[in-house]
């Protein structure tokens, strides 16, 4: 049993993103292991008056949020992302996450991804547009 400390930079942040460390237990298993915020190495412009396990918690968030959203929109609509799917995604300055669609989807396709976005993260968590000024974005490629 030992404890590990991870250092982790979310691709969620502008660059220089926020970089903290956090710990964790190799003798439990994977599913089971707790990651305990351990300390704020570095903050990024986006998140300069977080602190603490608060800024841990919301880096946590907004990148659990972002995985979840590309994840979603692949699995509402296939259609839109064949074999080899890239999905688009934007935080802007207010921190609000978009998946951006460019010219990929029709606005039906559109409203069917909003639909389940909002199924899945809840209304108003992640916003379907066909462009978005960004902060930091990426596309994440799956399959
Ligand atoms: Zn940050």
């Amino acid at each position: 049993m030992a404890t590990n400390t991870t250092r982790w930079t979310p691709d969620t942040c502008p660059s220089p993103g926020c970089t903290v460390e956090y710990t964790w237990d190799d003798a439990v298993p994977a599913v089971n292991r707790v990651h305990t915020f351990s300390r704020v190495v570095g903050t990024c412009t986006a998140h300069g008056t977080a602190t603490g396990s608060a800024l841990y918690t919301i880096l946590l968030n907004e990148n659990t949020r972002k995985n979840k959203a590309v994840v979603t929109t692949v699995a509402a609509l296939p259609a839109v992302f064949p074999s080899d799917p890239t999905v688009t995604w934007a935080y802007d300055d207010k921190r609000n996450l978009s998946i951006v669609t460019g010219t990929a989807a029709t606005a039906l396709q559109q409203s069917t991804i909003q639909t389940a976005l909002n199924t899945a993260l809840g209304s108003g968590a992640v916003t379907v547009v066909s462009t978005a000024t960004a902060v930091i974005g990426g596309n994440v490629k799956l399959g």
